[in-house]
């Protein structure tokens, strides 16, 4: 049996409890994987005074699949966030993630399945941005011929049709590969005419290849509306980053919340699966935080490994104990740990 060279990353938070979680689950898949763990965030800070070492990267591009917990973000400082430069420095361009409703949970939605394709490295996160009063922000107010007041702070939104084209070639691959029949490209174009409009007109010509899948657009502001409204309409949904960010906790919401959402970072040159999930430091160390987005992002991982029967046996597994409701989490209606819900889990397998 072949065994697997994984990069782990805890993370912060309560990144330790859910990798711990997916590890067990994984192991009782009979999967054999080595794991090389690495730290990266607030405890790689502690220890190397870096947020982002370069043995994280190095060991990523050896192992070229990495299975990673959420890193806190200072808000407002002068770091850069750990997730956006990972991605950005290891071109994961494909942000994947699967929503779909339980049976089990009481939502208010049935036949929810929808994946969401992200763009990964450009548009608002490509961190271009100018404080009230550098050089280069003057420049640029200057330039912008009294469309921007006086003392603004600026930010780039860059969108190209490389980036572009590869991010919605792969939501209709994927759709192609997984017997998917609609991909709707998600923008404000009415309004970002030149950014938007480039992702709109780029995503049409590869519709174009693609006869035997539908294709449509939608407004980001109508397109909330109606996954609020009728989720159980879409399919596959391809946007660029900024709206991706916030489509994906809606997602998220609407099936049982983000403790349900698992996620890839997929690129050339390999992939990390990571919760859409941060590192809720508010339940951290309580044994409270739900592993399954967790357990279904290694779920992921096992695909992309090639190990798809076990990968859907870790997905059978949780349905079954999250419509026997006996071992769930508590964000999810139940009282049970962490812990015990995971090794439920592993026990179905
Ligand atoms: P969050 O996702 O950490 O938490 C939002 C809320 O959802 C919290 O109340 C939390 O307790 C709850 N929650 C999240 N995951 C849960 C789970 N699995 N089970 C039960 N409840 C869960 O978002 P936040 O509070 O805005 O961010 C906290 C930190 O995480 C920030 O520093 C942010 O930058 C970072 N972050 C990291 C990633 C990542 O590493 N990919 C993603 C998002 C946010």
């Amino acid at each position: 049996m072949a065994k697997y060279n994984v990069t782990l990353i805890p993370g912060d938070g309560v990144g330790q409890e859910i990798t711990e979680a997916a590890k067990l689950v994984i192991q009782a898949t009979g999967v054999k994987i080595e794991w090389e763990e690495v730290v990266a965030g607030s405890t790689a800070f502690q220890k190397y005074g870096e947020l982002l070492p370069k043995s994280v990267l190095d060991s990523i591009r050896r192992n070229k699949v990495a299975l990673k917990g959420p890193i806190t973000t200072p808000i407002g400082t002068g770091f850069r966030s750990v997730n956006v430069s990972l991605r950005k420095e290891l071109d994961l361009y494909a942000s994947v993630r699967p929503t779909q409703t339980w049976q089990g949970l009481d939502g208010r939605f049935r036949d929810v399945d929808i994946v969401v394709f992200r763009e990964n490295t450009e548009d608002l996160y490509a961190g271009v941005e100018y404080v009230q009063g550098s050089n280069e922000a003057k420049k640029i107010i200057e330039m912008s011929a009294g469309k921007i007041r006086e003392n603004s702070a600026i930010s780039i939104k860059p969108i190209s049709a490389f980036c572009t084209e590869r991010i919605v070639d792969a939501a209709f691959k994927y759709a192609k590969l997984n017997g998917r029949k609609l991909v709707t490209a998600t923008t404000k174009a009415n309004i970002m005419k030149c950014t938007d409009g480039l992702f709109y007109e780029t995503a049409r010509k590869v519709a174009f290849k693609y006869p035997e899948i539908d294709y449509n657009e939608k407004l980001i502001d109508n397109m909330c509306m109606q996954l609020v409204q009728y989720p159980e309409e879409y399919d596959v949904i391809v946007l660029p980053n900024l709206y991706g960010d916030i489509i994906s906790d809606l997602c998220a919401g609407i099936v049982g919340g983000l403790g349900m959402a698992p996620g890839a970072n997929i690129g050339e040159i390999g992939a990390v699966f990571e919760p859409v999930h941060g590192s809720a430091p508010d339940i951290q160390g309580q044994d409270k935080v739900n592993p399954v987005a967790m357990i279904l992002s290694a779920a992921l991982m096992l695909d992309y490994l090639g190990e798809n029967t076990a990968g859907d046996k870790v997905r059978k597994a949780v349905a079954e104990v999250i419509k026997e409701g006996k071992s769930i989490t508590a964000d999810i209606g139940g009282i049970a740990g962490t812990q015990e819900m995971a090794s439920v889990i592993a026990a179905k397998l």
